[in-house]
């Protein structure tokens, strides 16, 4: 009985995560998921881990996990904070650095990852969403303003676009002076983009937030990471402690310190996933009449010169292929397409191609 709801529940808006089908088989390109597994060291580890100690309450600090991180990023285990994914971490960041003083909103572009306003909402906080430019990039200037603090992701996400991280530091540069936090979502970072971790000795109102899900192929073990100074993780673990001490459990530790620390063999497999995006870009904007915008991470942002997005999806969709369309009016003709394994992508163009002979034809 819906009546049941109090006013917060009521009110909210959640974010759609893209669809997990059981119903068949699809070539899934809607979540930028890694196509290929996790390190060999990290089931081993989650293997031993599945024993007895179950009994026992993880350790809720994640010491082990902060000092391997914080090794594998060259920081110091107290400037890092640990979450049930990234998603989670967003989370405590919209509780703990954000809001409330609707003179003074949070500022995140209008295209970009869409969980930032489901949070806003939950939390209450004033937020503005600032367009990005006719080309999709995120200008800089637009965010060296009043605000109540800042947060993209970098590379953003959906259109795959960087900054360089002096672009960044103008932006971090600003806000400090007005004592405001920037977050910057490093998600997708490992697929080409200038990380901002190393300066964060230099800038105390810089956070970044990580994730094992895309670049350590562990979406489904959940975990992710922040890095910033040790006043900011100070502030998370406040927050967590005010919710669930425990959000890492003892069998997504022991995988994420192997995945961690296994630095070599996740380069060589987020490696063959860029070769592969510019591949498939070439491919779809010298063979297939479609727009590509340069992307960083591991998808792309396409859009056909023939096709609306909708109609397009749901081609794909038919042909056993799923993408990710976001029907708002700045996107609706494009597609997010995760950068799958090079079968898969060759299966995708083939689709495509066939797709577009066909509406030759017909023209
Ligand atoms: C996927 C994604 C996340 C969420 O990652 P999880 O660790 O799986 O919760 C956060 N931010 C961005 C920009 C993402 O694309």
């Amino acid at each position: 009985m819906y009546n049941y709801w109090n006013s917060r529940t009521r009110g909210l808006s959640p974010y759609v995560p893209g669809e997990q089908p059981g119903d068949k088989k699809y070539i899934k390109l809607n979540t930028n998921e890694n196509p290929y597994p996790p390190s060999p060291k990290v089931i081993e580890a989650i293997r031993n881990a599945a024993g007895e100690r179950l009994r026992l309450y993880p350790d809720p600090t994640c010491q082990e996990l902060r000092e391997a991180i914080a090794q594998t990023y060259r920081v110091k285990p107290e400037q890092v904070f640990t979450g049930n994914g990234s998603d989670e971490v967003l989370a405590f960041v919209f509780a703990g650095f954000f809001g409330p003083d609707p003179a003074y909103p949070l500022l995140f572009p209008d295209i970009t990852y869409s969980f930032y306003p489901v949070y806003g909402n939950l939390w209450n906080i004033p937020f503005r969403a600032v367009p990005v430019t006719e080309d999709f990039s995120i200008n800089p200037k637009d965010y060296q303003t009043s605000s109540g603090g800042i947060i993209f992701p970098n590379p953003n996400a959906p259109t795959g676009k960087a900054l360089p991280f002096q672009a960044i530091q103008e932006i971090l540069i600003c806000q400090e002076k007005q004592g405001r936090i920037v977050v910057i979502d490093e998600a997708y970072a490992a697929f080409g983009g200038e990380s901002a971790v190393p300066h964060i000795m230099e800038h105390p109102n810089l956070l970044t937030i990580h994730t094992l899900s895309k670049s350590a192929s562990l979406a489904g073990l959940r975990v992710g990471f922040a890095i910033g100074n040790e006043a900011l993780i100070e502030g998370l673990c406040r927050i967590r402690d005010s919710f669930n001490s425990y959000t890492l459990d003892r069998l997504a530790l022991a995988g994420a310190v192997a995945a961690v620390l296994d630095v070599s063999y996740y380069r060589e497999i987020n490696r063959k996933v860029i070769v592969t995006r510019e591949r498939v870009t070439k491919a779809l904007t010298q063979d297939l009449d479609f727009d590509v915008l340069p992307s960083e991470a591991n998808f792309i942002f396409i859009r056909s010169s023939r096709q609306r997005g909708a109609e397009l999806f749901a081609a794909l969709r038919e042909q056993g292929i799923l993408v990710r369309h976001f029907n708002k009016p700045r996107t609706a003709d494009f597609l997010r397409v995760s950068i799958g394994t090079d079968e898969e992508m060759d299966i995708f163009l083939n689709v495509l191609g066939k797709g577009a002979m066909k509406l030759t034809l017909k023209s």
